[in-house]
């Protein structure tokens, strides 16, 4: 039976991994995050399993690869945290989840936006106090209103649907427009200058870093609502800052944060040295962080379970990979390049 040493592992993992599994594998969970220090506890094993906080840098693919693991096996969607040269030339397949539940993702958004809006998170820290006073809890409608979706992929059209739903016009942005979506594409400064909302669903990569930076909120319209559940890097925090408090962003809705793998996912409330710009995130009462939990339901977990154990299975029969993301293919919106082997062969890596 093939070993996988399983990295980052919480409860919810082991009850959805262990339910589909059904001994397939030899899984070993690992509370530990996959770094090289936690290298030695994959020793013995044929795969690694690792989540989306995970440094995948150039010492932990040598060392995988030193220990004979061909496959790492990324329980998540997003893949900016893992040096795909480093695996493309040591020769370690990558396979990740691309859509365990799109739905759990633009439905976090919209109840980060309506909690936002609605100030539905103060309104209940204030009647658990037997303080009833509606006092600074005007919202607006969404009704009418404009909504800028940045990057039009599975979730992001899902985010759009949703807010159609609402009633509000939509303007999409993307590097890659669909033509089949439906949407009204525009230029990002255009989205910028029109959008009450503007949700962010494209992938962290070297040109989306810190998309909405200063130069990019003097653009946009003023006291605007800020979601974000894609990746923290694509927002300069400093900046944010700064926004929240000149009134430029009237509202952020974060579930993600430049620095997050420092501090989400654990119980870090006894800690006093506290990430400043986090801290003063969190204080603020027009701003809402949750902690990477967008994809946290029990339709996503098991679908990140049975597409995990599915890659797996694909690798080691030697069957194509569908869902292997491989250096030369980066940045093609998906897509296999012209002279990868996935074209002939159904692989990226040899
Ligand atoms: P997707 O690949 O279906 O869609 C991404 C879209 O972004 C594509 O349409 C692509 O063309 C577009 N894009 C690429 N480069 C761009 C650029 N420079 N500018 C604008 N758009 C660009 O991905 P998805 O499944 O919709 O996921 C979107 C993101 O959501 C992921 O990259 C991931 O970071 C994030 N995510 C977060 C969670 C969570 O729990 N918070 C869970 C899953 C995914």
């Amino acid at each position: 039976m093939k070993k996988l040493a399983f990295f980052d592992t919480k409860p919810y993992d082991r009850e959805s991994f262990d339910r589909l599994n059904a001994g397939r594998y030899d899984i070993r969970y690992f509370e530990t995050r996959l770094t090289a220090a936690a290298l030695p506890l994959a020793d013995g094993c044929d795969a690694a399993c690792a989540f989306v906080n995970a440094e995948i840098d150039r010492a932990v693919v040598e060392g995988l690869v030193e220990r004979g693991i061909r496959v790492l096996a990324m329980r998540c969607a997003g893949y900016n945290n893992v040096d795909f040269k480093a695996a493309y030339e040591k020769g370690l397949t990558v396979v990740r989840v691309p859509a365990y539940s799109p739905y759990a993702i633009a439905e976090h958004a919209a109840a980060l936006l309506l909690a936002l809006n609605r100030h539905i998170h103060r309104a209940a820290a204030r009647t658990r106090d037997f303080n009833f006073s509606l006092a600074g809890l005007t919202g607006f409608d969404l009704h009418g209103k404009t909504a800028g979706v940045v990057g039009t992929g599975r979730i992001g059209r899902i985010f759009a649907d949703i807010c159609k739903g609402f009633g509000m016009k939509v303007l999409a942005y993307d590097a890659f427009p669909n033509p089949d979506s439906g949407l009204d594409y525009v230029a990002l400064d255009r989205l910028l200058a029109e959008s009450d909302v503007v949700s962010l669903h494209c992938p962290l990569m070297p040109e989306t870093r810190h998309m909405v930076n200063a130069e990019a909120l003097a653009k946009a319209k003023r006291g605007f609502t800020l979601i974000n559940t894609s990746r923290g890097g694509l927002v300069d925090s400093e900046a944010l800052l700064s926004a929240l408090r000149d009134g430029t962003i009237g509202a952020a809705g974060l579930d993600v944060y430049e620095e997050e793998s420092e501090w989400f996912y654990e119980d870090r409330s006894e800690e006093i040295r506290r990430n400043e710009t986090l801290a003063l995130l969190v204080s603020m009462p027009n701003v809402i962080v949750t902690s990477h939990q967008a994809f946290l339901t029990h339709e996503a977990l098991a679908n990140i379970a049975e597409t995990t154990l599915a890659n797996l299975d694909a690798f080691f029969s030697g069957a194509p990979l569908e869902n292997e993301i491989c250096y030369r293919c980066l940045g093609t919106g998906g897509a296999a390049k012209s002279d990868c082997h996935r074209r002939t062969n159904g692989r990226c890596m040899k």
